[in-house]
């Protein structure tokens, strides 16, 4: 079985609006192996939901459509399903005398508009609403199933869980889906996937997909099976992958780098000093959103381009490798943290810009010279390098 999912109402359709019960049900959906194959939003229009609707039970055995069901004109979810399905709306007495007690019970009149909630197509399920008017309705049409939910995320996911979800279960068997994310930093897009192409051909049951940021690179893994195989599957794949992607691979649970460097400094009881040009303060602030035990950050604005001495009295200026590694083991031993971190200025024309980063720590000094795309996101860029070469180094120095 595989599902679509459908998301009502014009306003998802608006720039500041998003769909988020579709994320929602695809993790639950996962939860019993039951893949999502696609996604619709459709405004409030009813022949547009009607074809949608149509379309969508053309091609999956079950298809889930939130939103829509209220009192108000623009809610036409109801009519639009039993016009795709060729069923008949009829009122149901029991949830019409539900509507009728509720209001009651808060001492209002129901509006007349409300009796649209009581429309039910024929042979259809409903489904109750513990916190709110609009039944829930799930009809099975052609050995397909098509379950209409209310928009509202606290009205919505409570009927999932309670009404749909058992039914499902029954349905859908053992299987299950799992899913990892893994980071990776230092490799190019194509050298990633050069080095996945064997994986996947070896693991055909193990569905990967790359995308790719200015930061490093995602990789989604995706297994389906029964009990345990699936992350057995998973595993098995990520230990392939671990060794041919040696200490590129620096996450498996979808960490950013700054929330990977912050653990390992957490765990260590470490704590670290900054001083950054290129990056511009930039992994001062990544680091401190995270909670890094930070001891001091400073920023070193760039040269003045005449007469002036450059860089601070507190660091010297680090304009190349040995001045960089000079400027972090002097910045160490100021500060009195463990580990110190600098980025100097990016040097170079053009297309490339080459950055001087250097971390101080009890072993030693490491440095090297990024290479980065120049640009408007090369202060992110040396950011991203020189968490790194923290991370590295962390890798690198013995754990006490
Ligand atoms: P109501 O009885 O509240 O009108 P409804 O089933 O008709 O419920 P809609 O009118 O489509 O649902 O949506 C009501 C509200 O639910 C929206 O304003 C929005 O806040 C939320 N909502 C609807 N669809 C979604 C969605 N796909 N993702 C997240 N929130 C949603
Ligand atoms: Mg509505």
């Amino acid at each position: 079985m595989h599902a679509e999912i459908l998301a009502t109402g014009s306003e998802l359709l608006s720039p500041d609006r998003s769909d988020t019960n579709s994320l929602w049900l695809t993790a639950r959906l996962d939860d019993i192996g039951i893949p999502v194959r696609r996604k619709t939003i459709v405004g409030d229009h009813g022949p547009d939901l009607q074809e949608a609707i149509a379309q969508a039970l053309g091609r999956a055995e079950l298809v889930i459509c939130t939103g829509g069901l209220g009192p108000t004109q623009d809610d036409v979810t109801r009519e639009a399903a039993a016009q795709a399905t060729g069923c008949f709306l009829r009122s149901d007495p029991v949830i019409e005398e539900g509507l009728r007690r509720r209001f009651a019970e808060r001492g209002l009149e129901m509006p007349s508009n409300n009796l649209r909630q009581a429309m039910v197509p024929e042979g259809a399920r409903c489904l109750p609403n513990r916190l709110g008017t609009a039944p829930g309705i799930l009809l099975e049409t052609h050995g397909r199933w098509l379950a209409l939910l209310p928009g509202p995320p606290r009205e919505m996911q409570p009927m999932f869980l309670e009404e749909l979800l058992p039914a499902l279960r029954r349905h859908a068997g053992p299987l299950r889906m799992a899913r990892r994310v893994l980071k990776v930093y230092g490799l190019t897009e194509s050298g990633l996937d050069e080095r996945i192409a064997p994986l996947a051909r070896a693991f055909p049951e193990v569905e990967v997909t790359v995308n790719f940021s200015p930061l490093d690179l995602e990789l989604r893994l995706a297994a389906r099976g029964s009990g345990s195989k699936p992350e057995e599957g998973l595993e098995s794949f990520c230990s392939r992958l671990r060794e041919d992607l040696g200490s590129h691979l620096f996450s498996e649970a979808g960490e950013s780098l700054e929330q990977v460097v912050a653990r390992i400094l957490r765990a260590r009881g470490l704590d670290l000093a900054l001083g950054e040009v290129a990056s511009g303060g930039l992994l001062a602030a990544r680091l401190s959103q995270v909670g890094a035990p930070l001891r001091r950050a400073l920023l070193v604005p760039s040269p003045p381009s005449r007469g002036e001495p450059a860089g601070s009295t507190l660091l010297p200026w680090p304009a190349d490798l040995p001045s960089a590694r000079a400027a972090a083991s002097r910045w160490r031993r100021e500060t009195g943290a463990a580990l110190a971190l600098v980025v100097g200025p990016s040097r170079g024309s053009g297309q490339q810009a080459r950055v001087p980063v250097a971390l101080s720590h009890a072993e030693g000094t490491n440095a090297q010279e990024l290479r980065l795309m120049a640009g408007p996101l090369l202060s992110t860029r040396a950011s991203q390098g020189g968490l790194d070469l923290i991370r590295l180094g962390l890798a690198r120095a013995p754990q006490d």
